[in-house]
């Protein structure tokens, strides 16, 4: 399921007062103000657009009909979905792991140590960087 924002015509008429805050908070930089509907796959659905619209009904969340979807529905479907898809992985034998649960207990509470190279950095370092800096 891909959720939409979505601009109804006659709402955005009749309460859209344009003060394109719903695309400055976009994150995917979407220009959200001039759209009908947002259909772009780097729409992530996290409502930053719906939230600092200051006009009531003038912008909702979609799921691709015609009615709004509240918030809480896309919440609740994704967790049905990620549990579900847990679920199955345990139910069948999928979800298995040679690491002890005591390597967990105690790289967890050390999270905050722990850090990804970026492939940018990856790249710079393949390319002959003597000393990258790992962030
Ligand atoms: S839901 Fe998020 S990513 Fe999608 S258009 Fe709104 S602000 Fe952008
Ligand atoms: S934030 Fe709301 S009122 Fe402002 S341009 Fe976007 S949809 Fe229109």
């Amino acid at each position: 399921m891909r959720a939409s924002v979505r601009l109804a015509l006659g709402a955005r008429r009749d309460t859209c007062i344009d003060c394109a805050k719903c695309a400055k908070a976009c994150p995917a930089l979407l220009p959200v103000d001039k759209l009908i509907t947002v259909r772009s796959p780097e729409c992530t659905a996290c409502l930053e657009c719906v939230t600092v619209c200051p006009e009531q009904g003038a912008l909702w969340l979609s799921a691709g009909g015609r009615r709004p979807m509240p918030a809480w529905v896309l919440a609740a479907a994704m967790a049905v979905i990620f549990l579900g898809i847990v679920g199955y992985a345990r139910w069948t034998g999928r979800w298995a792991t040679d690491i002890p649960s005591q390597v967990y207990d105690n790289l967890i509470p050390r999270a905050g140590e722990f850090s990804h190279r970026s492939p940018f950095l990856r790249t710079f370092s393949l390319l002959g960087a003597s000393n990258p800096v790992e962030c």
